[in-house]
């Protein structure tokens, strides 16, 4: 049977008192030293204190995966659930309590392999939530898979001749489902760039999903390093109305003013493959949210038992 978690709240939330950044911190992270979902908890953290979320108002929803282990860490409410089904359950939260702030955290295989069916519908959905795609390339929780996003050729322990197909591009595919509403892609080792981007998809009214470029020093720490050690070979997109962080003007010489409302050019520069592209494709916060269009009515605690129970006088024997 797959793992079934509630996180409990341990922190009484009062809205009195100033939460600090390690207020949401549960425990402390277990990954591997070096990983790079240790640099997407912190930008996390710093987005809830920044925010003041409350944390009986605010939910952490995960798949399986290393990645998945966020609502563990993080002291808000919280649903590690089952392989590839994070969306359907966040989308589900989200219908019953449009009031809470739903947090997704998926890996690469947890959303584009498991997930991927939940993945296109979610992003049609366009439920107000953000969804963190930590992409590390790989499988890394079950030990050096090769996933959808493993680059061509390269050799895991299911694939040690070199995975046999082009890898899958997380970004072409969001952009390319109908009614998709805000992609951005960043990376853990620019962590002004990260905070900025959960900043903005938690600022975007609708499915917000960031595709976060993660170490995994244990299987994959070849994979992004010539971009950790060369900033020229990164371009960031800059727009007034995307992401654009001052301070790294002088690291990341290539800058591209593009304008986030443009589809088309979000789409062609996500198929260009001469850089690595962070920042903002593509924002429309004129689009329907889906827990608007599919309200659902609220009922007392008193019906809701009386509904349950009647349910459950179909099965008594
Ligand atoms: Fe991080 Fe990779 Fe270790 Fe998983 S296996 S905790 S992704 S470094």
């Amino acid at each position: 049977m797959s793992s079934l978690a509630i996180s409990l709240l341990d922190l009484e939330a009062d809205s009195q008192v100033c939460l600090e950044a390690d207020d949401y911190q549960k425990r402390p992270g277990k990954w591997c030293a070096g990983c790079g979902d240790f640099g997407a908890l912190n930008a996390v953290k710093r987005l809830l204190a920044k925010e003041q979320l409350q944390p009986e108002k605010t939910v952490f929803v995960s798949g399986i995966g290393c990645s998945s282990r966020f609502p563990h860490y993080v002291n808000t409410y919280g649903f590690h659930g089952i392989h590839g089904r994070a969306l359907p359950v966040a989308t589900g939260i989200k219908l019953a309590r449009p009031e809470l702030d739903v947090f997704v955290t998926m890996g690469d295989g947890d959303c584009t392999s498991i997930g991927a069916g939940h993945w296109i519908h979610a992003t049609r959905y366009n439920a107000d939530m953000v969804v963190l795609m930590l992409d590390n390339n790989i499988y890394g929780l079950t030990k050096n898979q090769t996933s959808p996003t493993t680059p061509q050729g390269y050799a895991s322990m299911t694939s040690p001749k070199g995975a046999v197909l082009p890898a899958l591009d997380p970004l072409q595919a969001t952009l390319g489902v109908s009614n998709a509403s805000f992609v951005a892609q960043t990376a853990d080792w620019v962590p002004a760039h990260l905070y900025a981007t959960m900043q903005a998809a938690y600022d975007h009214p609708g499915f917000s999903f960031v595709r976060i470029l993660q170490r995994c020093p244990k299987f994959t720490a070849d994979v992004f390093q010539k971009n950790i050690e060369n900033p020229d070979l990164t371009e960031l997109l800059v727009h007034e109305n995307g992401v654009d962080v001052p301070s790294l003007k002088q690291l990341f010489k290539a800058r591209r003013v593009h304008d986030p409302k443009n589809i088309d050019d979000a789409r062609a520069l996500a198929h260009r493959t001469d850089k690595l592209r962070l920042g903002m494709f593509f924002r429309d916060d004129s689009l329907p949210v889906y827990e608007e269009i599919r309200a659902v009515p609220k009922i007392s605690a008193e019906e809701k038992v009386a509904r349950l129970n009647k349910e459950f006088e179909r099965y008594a024997v």
